[in-house]
């Protein structure tokens, strides 16, 4: 009997299902639906990635693991939250991405940046594959201990789902060296192994140098790469940046070594414009009233005057030649974008996992802004991730300096997959699109080698 299977669907029907079989799970539809119109379009006469099901195949993760973490707080209270890891797709390496620890994580925010991360980690040109984790606990205000007893609780859960060839975990919000140490120390513990199970790890116990600045370095390479692109450079350009964590503080330094001016930084409580520039040395001001103090972003305009705090809001009103969102998900929407707009915003670079909402990408397409998307402008991180699992199976560290040339190279070669594929002829490149069918591409090959598997 024929079958009544439709095995090319058209890309209304296929968002359709999408939409069908996660319901309520928007972050993920929105991450798929910006994907999947670019890989239509690119398939379109490709029947062989249709017959396999190839982009229905990595819209549905491998696997979801969801699992309950107990801990104890300083009270002796006993906590209960729900933690999960994502393996999206190991197709050209095993899963990697990172470990969010934020009280807004849920299914749909892990299955959206998993799926993401596996475009991301295929730009790289690096053997890794997608995966995403985290859990809803809250660090923030937490005690080192409580962090430290979450996190044990945590690892004794899923030590069982990761391994160096299997599922990689690193850092994301919430989740910095403390944890990763945290973390590793109870894989250690338990397994009685001591080998590359997390990225982001210490210096002393097999840590990369440039780890810590890759991500917001990246950022700004990647800015620079479209800037020059276009015959231009970050130099004596303004910067609006969001965020004050590691990514954003890092972007910063750059933009600012760049001899660009940094105006804004912000965190959940709102944002800071200082008109001098954050400089370098109000840079690190921050980055110990953050990572160390674990303070609050408005106390620098007690600290610094001629600076202002704007509570509750977002920078994107403040102009500027140049935004880097790296603060989190959604956090710039269609007005705000057309707000950048007609300040005369020349390039979005994003720090952060989809932090433009699907409206306020359309807004810098139909302007023809310079928009970088995070699987691309923010792939440094896991880039500098894939080099410690290098370097960690090799048993060899490199130093600051070749890892600093083999980020910017990294970088400069994902500039490239975009342009090579988003290239639209008139002089503008649709780095959306590039990014999507060149991270696409490598796995899609990858998987139609394999068969139905
Ligand atoms: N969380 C980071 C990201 O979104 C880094 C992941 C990693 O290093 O594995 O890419």
């Amino acid at each position: 009997m024929a079958s009544i299977y439709e095995r090319h669907v058209d890309f209304p029907t296929f968002m359709e299902g999408v939409k069908k079989r996660n319901a309520g799970q928007t972050e993920f539809i929105q991450a798929v639906q910006e994907v999947a119109q670019d890989i239509f379009d690119f398939i379109e006469d490709k029947e062989e990635y249709h017959e396999a099901q190839i982009l229905r195949r990595i819209a549905e993760p491998d696997r979801v693991v969801s699992f309950r973490v107990c801990w104890e707080d300083d009270n002796h209270n006993v906590r209960v939250q729900r933690g999960w890891r994502v393996q999206n797709n190991n197709a050209i390496g095993p899963y990697k991405g990172g470990i969010r620890f934020h009280p807004s994580v849920n299914e749909s925010v892990l299955k959206f940046l998993a799926f993401e991360q596996t475009f991301k980690n295929s730009l790289t040109g690096l053997p890794m594959g997608g995966g995403k984790g985290g859990s809803n606990f809250n660090p923030k205000g937490k005690s080192d201990s409580e962090v430290m007893r979450f996190c044990q609780s945590f690892m004794t859960e899923l030590y069982r789902h990761i391994g160096p060839d299997t599922d990689v975990p690193a850092g994301d919000i919430g989740v910095g060296g403390r944890e990763i140490g945290y973390m590793f120390g109870q894989y250690k513990r338990i397994t009685n192994r001591w080998e590359g199970v997390l990225t982001g790890k210490g210096i002393e116990y097999g840590g990369s140098q440039m780890r810590p600045e890759a991500t917001g370095y990246g950022a700004v390479y990647f800015l620079q790469n479209m800037l020059e692109h276009k015959g231009d450079s970050v130099d004596g350009k303004t910067a609006v940046i969001s965020g004050s964590g590691n990514v954003a503080t890092h972007a910063a330094e750059k933009i600012t070594q760049l001899g660009g001016k940094v105006l804004t930084l912000s965190d959940s409580g709102g944002f800071i414009h200082d008109p001098d520039g954050i400089d370098q040395e109000k840079i690190d001001w921050i980055k110990h009233l953050k990572n160390v103090k674990r303070g609050r972003i408005s106390e620098y305009c007690d600290h610094y005057t001629g600076s202002t705090f704007h509570e509750g809001k977002r920078p994107w009103s403040v102009d500027c030649d140049l935004a880097l969102p790296c603060a989190t998900q959604n956090e710039l929407n269609e007005d705000e974008a057309k707000e950048l707009v007609s300040n005369g915003v020349k390039a979005v670079s994003e720090g952060a996992n989809m932090p433009t909402t699907l409206e306020g990408v359309h807004v810098f397409h139909d302007a023809k802004v310079m928009y970088a998307p995070g699987k691309a402008a923010n792939a440094g991180g896991v880039a500098v991730s894939g080099l410690e699992m290098s370097q960690n199976a090799e048993r060899i560290s490199w130093n600051h300096e070749r890892l600093g040339d083999m980020l910017t190279e990294l970088m400069q070669g994902i500039h490239e997959k975009c342009v090579e594929y988003g290239d639209q002829g008139d002089g503008h490149v649709d780095y959306v699109k590039g990014a999507n069918i060149a991270g696409f591409k490598k796995v899609a090959d990858a998987m139609l080698a394999f068969g139905v598997v």
